[in-house]
């Protein structure tokens, strides 16, 4: 049998072929859309990480930038730091010669004058010991503060340590205008402080040198001030002193004799010596005044006047007072306990007055040797009593609650002796030797003598003249009711306690 083959027709193989086409196509356009897919996929996941990459690269520059900033921050902080003294925020002694140096250069340019000035407070080592660091660094702040107000924009003003100041200023030359300055300076340090409601003196002395002719080094700039302001120191403090040719000479002549009173002072050759006073009733040497004197080993004695300013300053006052009332307060206390000794006077000086020396340290030494304050007398000047009677009342009391007793020194000498006496209990006057001279020869100062004794009785305060030095000078103030009296008429002042109370006029300095 015959198979019949049906061949397609023609149709159905063009209808074939186009689906066969059709499915290629359909798989091409299928590949080529997930192509697409996948492309887009990964262009996409490039494209968050470029942006991913991006906000990476921004952030590293901005922490690049912030530690930059840090870095230049911190290294302005030390650099700040270093050159800042952190008690005042002035400047250091670092940038002290750093800025010294630039205004050097920059007035060799520009030929104008630099005046350094040294500036060093007076007595700051009492403050410090006396009212505790406390005061003394509001002292060192306030004074920063004071020359910082004062100086020109552009000037230097440092802390070189302690208490000393430094003030580099430009466009000041050796004139008047230099000397105005320092004076400026000074009467803006020298203002009293109020310290936990006292107010306690500031008083400075300054030393000024000056860049002129143009071109000198820093450094011998810095001893001309150095020598300028030791000067100052020496003329009596609380100056201001220009640096000079010749001042180097003196200088060396006050630095060898101040090397010496250090010396004397630590090896305790200041000795107590004693004046008697006299009481000219009975005519028996009952009390005494402690004075000092500077004993040399080859045995030469000098007085006060040739060694107390440079003890007070090298600031050795307290330690040689403290050195002298040991050894007086166990020389005297025998002869106390045996009745032979009223009382030991002793000098207080203003600044030491001032600091509280007196009521810190004697009750120390009291209690050191046993003495007892009933036989204490603290001699003061008026110079000592500051303005405000308020604060100088409290600081008597101090003294006078403890049994103390206290002497106006050199009565008749100040002007404000009056005005004193109206204010505040002082136990003893201590007639002024002018006075006790002039009784003899003038007969307006006998009339003023006089009066003083009469007042003094009716206050009730006793009255010792000092620097008798006749019979009749002794004569007419026993007349006219002073009987205590102080002077080479009835004796000098010796060392050996005993011998100055004993009746014997002993021979002495
Ligand atoms: P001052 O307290 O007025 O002492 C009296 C001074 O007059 C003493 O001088 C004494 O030697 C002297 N003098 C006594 N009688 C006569 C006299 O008849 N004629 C004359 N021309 N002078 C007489 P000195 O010892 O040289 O003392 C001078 C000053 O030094 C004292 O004056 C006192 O202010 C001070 N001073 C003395 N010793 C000390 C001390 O231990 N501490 C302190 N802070 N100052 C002292
Ligand atoms: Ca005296
Ligand atoms: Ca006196």
């Amino acid at each position: 049998m015959n198979q019949v083959i049906e061949l397609p027709q023609p149709d159905d193989l063009q209808a074939e072929r186009v689906r066969r086409l059709e499915g290629r196509l359909d798989r091409e356009r299928r590949a080529r859309i997930e192509a697409e897919r996948l492309l887009e996929e990964k262009s996409l996941a490039l494209y968050d990480a470029n942006l991913a990459l991006a906000a990476l690269a921004a952030g590293l520059e901005q922490r690049v930038k912030d530690r930059t900033q840090e870095l230049t921050a911190a290294r302005q902080l030390a650099l700040t730091q270093a050159e800042t003294d952190a008690l005042t925020g002035i400047a250091n002694r670092g940038a002290f010669t750093r800025r010294l140096n630039e205004t050097l250069a920059n007035a060799e340019a520009t030929t104008e004058g630099v005046a350094l000035l040294l500036i060093d407070l007076d007595d700051f080592k009492s403050v410090n010991d006396n009212l505790g660091h406390a005061a003394g660094d509001a002292m060192l702040i306030a004074v920063a503060q004071r020359l910082s107000e004062v100086v020109r924009p552009g000037d230097t003003v440092a802390r070189l340590g302690g208490d000393e100041f430094a003030v580099v200023a430009h466009g000041v030359g050796f004139d008047q205008h230099g000397q105005q300055m320092a004076q400026r300076l000074h009467d803006a340090v020298c203002q009293p402080l109020i310290f936990e409601r006292r107010s306690i003196g500031c008083q400075c002395s300054i030393g000024i040198a000056h860049a002129d002719p143009v071109g000198i080094h820093a450094d011998l700039l810095l001893g001309n001030a150095d020598l300028a302001l030791y000067a100052a120191k020496h003329a009596g403090r609380g100056r201001v002193c220009s640096f000079e040719a010749g001042l180097r000479a003196e200088v060396e002549k006050k630095a060898r004799l101040e090397g010496e009173v250090r010396h004397a002072v630590l090896a305790d050759q200041i000795e107590p010596w004693y004046q008697p006073i006299r009481d000219c009733r009975s005519g028996r040497f009952t009390s005494v005044e402690m004075l000092a004197r500077w004993h040399l080993p080859d045995g030469e004695v000098r007085s006060p006047g040739e060694f107390l300013g440079a003890v007070e300053a090298l600031g050795l006052l307290d330690t040689m007072m403290e050195n002298m009332l040991r050894r007086a307060m166990s020389e005297a206390l025998p002869l106390v306990n045996s009745g032979a000794l009223g009382y030991l006077s002793i000098n207080v000086s203003p600044t030491q007055f001032n600091y509280g020396w007196a009521q810190n340290a004697l009750p120390r030494l009291q209690a050191q040797t046993g003495f007892p304050a009933h036989a204490l007398v603290v001699e003061l000047t008026e110079t000592a009593l500051l303005d405000d009677i308020a604060i100088v009342r409290g600081m008597l009391g101090v003294l006078t609650d403890s049994g103390i007793r206290i002497a106006l020194d050199d009565f008749g000498m100040g002007y404000s002796n009056f005005s004193l006496l109206r204010q505040l209990r002082f136990n003893f006057l201590k007639l002024d030797r002018s006075l006790s001279n002039d009784i003899e020869t003038d007969a307006h100062s006998r009339a003023v003598t006089e009066c003083v004794l009469a007042l003094a009785s009716r206050l009730g305060v006793d009255v010792i003249a000092e620097g008798v030095e006749t019979q009749r000078q002794s004569d007419l103030l026993l007349a006219a009711g002073c009987s205590a009296q102080q002077g080479f008429f009835h004796a000098r002042p010796q060392r050996d306690l005993r011998a100055a109370l004993s009746a014997g006029v002993v021979p002495g300095r």
